[in-house]
C-alpha cells in the first residue's frame, strides 16, 4: 500500500509535508468563506486536503462576519479561499492585518470572472432617493439592448455593510453562473497547486472532473434558457443576475441584491404591472428567506411562489443529505424552467 500511495503522489518528496503519525501525510489545510468555495475545494482537494467552511451550515452568509476564533482559523490555514467581488464584507480589513510573509495563502476566488458593476443608474436607487424603480425599472428591463445586462430591478445597495460605499457596486453572486463557476474553480486549482505543488497532479485531475461537470452544468443552463418561453422572471432577492446576463435571460430583484432590502410599494407596483403584462405566474424566493415574507410578498404581486437556492449557505438537513453545489443548481434550472414556461 505505501508503494501504491507513493506511486499515487508521483514520487513526490515533500519536506513541507512530513510523515504524520501513522504515516499519513499531513493534509492541506484550507479555509473557505462560504459554501460554494467550501465544495469547489472539497472536490478538488479529495483527500489531500482537510477543508473548513467559516460560514455554519444553515447560516446566510449576507449577515455574517467572522469572529475571533475565525480568525485564529484563518490565520492557522495553509490556504484560505473567498469570493471577493465585494461579498465578503469584513475580508479587506482581515487580510490588510495578515501577515504579508506568513500564512496563509490567500485567493480571490472571483479575479478575472466577467463581474457585473452596477451602474450608476442601477446603484442610486440604494439611497433611498429615487427607491428601486428608478432607471433601470422593470417598464425597460426587457427591453432586448438593456436586458443583456440581466440584471434590471433590485436595489442596488450591495451586500448589507456596502450600502454607504461610493459606486459602484458589484453584483457579488457570480457563483450562480455555471460559466463563472469555471473561473471560480479554476482559481481554486491554481491556489492549490501553488499552496501545495508536490501534489499537483491529484489536484489537476480532481479539478478537471469539477470542470467537466461545471461545462455540463453550463450546457444544461443554456439549453433551459434556449427553450424557455418567457425570458424574464421574477425573484425576491437579486441574486441570479449573473445566470440571466450569461445565458440571455432577465432577472427582475424584488428586494435587491440583499436579502434584507424592504421593496417600497411602487417598486411592488411596477413589478406588479411588468408580471402581469408579461405573464409571469412565479415569484421566486430563496430557501433562507421565511416563507412567510415570500407569501406576503408574492400575493401582493398576485402570483405564486416556487424556491430557488442561491447556495448562501447550504442547512445542515441539505448537507447530510449529500446535496451541493450540482444538486443544488440542477434543481434550480428545473425550476427556471417552470417558472419560464
Ligand atoms: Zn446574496
Amino acid at each position: 500500500a505505501a508503494a501504491l500511495f507513493a506511486a499515487g503522489c508521483a514520487g513526490a518528496r515533500s519536506p513541507a509535508h512530513p510523515a504524520g503519525e501513522g504515516g499519513a501525510e499531513k493534509k492541506l489545510k484550507v479555509v473557505t468563506s462560504f459554501y460554494p468555495l467550501y465544495d469547489f475545494a472539497s472536490k478538488i482537494g479529495g483527500d489531500r486536503a482537510d477543508v473548513t467552511n467559516l460560514v455554519p451550515a444553515g447560516v446566510d452568509s449576507h449577515d455574517w462576519s467572522p469572529r475571533l476564533q475565525d480568525v485564529r482559523r484563518i490565520s492557522e490555514a495553509d490556504l484560505f479561499v473567498y469570493l471577493g467581488a465585494g461579498y465578503e464584507g469584513w475580508v479587506d480589513e482581515f487580510l490588510d492585518a495578515l501577515d504579508p510573509g506568513g500564512a496563509p495563502k490567500t485567493v480571490e476566488a472571483s479575479r478575472g470572472a466577467d463581474l457585473i458593476r452596477l451602474s450608476g443608474g442601477d446603484a442610486h436607487r440604494h439611497d433611498g432617493g429615487g427607491g428601486p424603480g428608478h432607471g433601470h425599472g422593470p417598464g425597460n428591463g426587457h427591453d432586448p439592448d438593456r436586458g443583456e445586462s440581466g440584471n434590471t430591478g433590485g436595489r442596488g445597495d450591495g451586500h448589507g455593510r456596502d450600502a454607504g460605499r461610493d459606486f459602484p457596486v458589484t453584483d457579488p453572486h457570480v457563483w450562480l453562473s455555471p460559466k463563472q463557476a469555471l473561473v471560480l474553480a479554476d482559481n481554486i486549482r491554481r491556489a492549490f497547486v501553488e499552496a501545495d505543488p508536490d501534489h499537483r497532479e491529484i489536484y489537476e485531475r480532481n479539478h478537471g472532473l469539477l470542470a467537466g461537470r461545471l461545462a455540463e452544468l453550463d450546457a444544461k443552463a443554456r439549453q433551459m434558457a434556449d427553450n424557455a418561453a418567457k425570458k424574464t422572471f421574477i425573484v425576491s432577492h437579486a441574486s441570479f443576475g449573473y445566470l440571466a446576463r450569461d445565458y440571455g435571460l432577465t432577472q427582475i430583484g424584488v428586494m435587491g441584491l440583499s436579502p434584507d432590502a424592504e421593496p417600497t410599494a411602487g417598486w411592488l407596483r411596477e413589478v406588479r404591472e411588468e408580471a402581469g403584462r408579461l405573464g409571469i405566474r412565479y415569484l421566486l424566493f430563496e430557501e433562507l428567506v421565511s416563507p412567510r415574507v415570500a407569501e406576503t410578498l408574492a400575493e401582493s404581486l398576485g402570483i405564486e411562489t416556487l424556491v430557488l437556492n442561491p447556495l448562501e449557505g447550504l442547512t445542515e438537513e441539505q448537507l447530510e443529505a449529500g446535496e451541493d453545489y450540482f444538486s443544488v443548481m440542477e434543481r434550480n434550472l428545473t425550476t427556471l424552467a417552470v417558472a419560464l414556461e
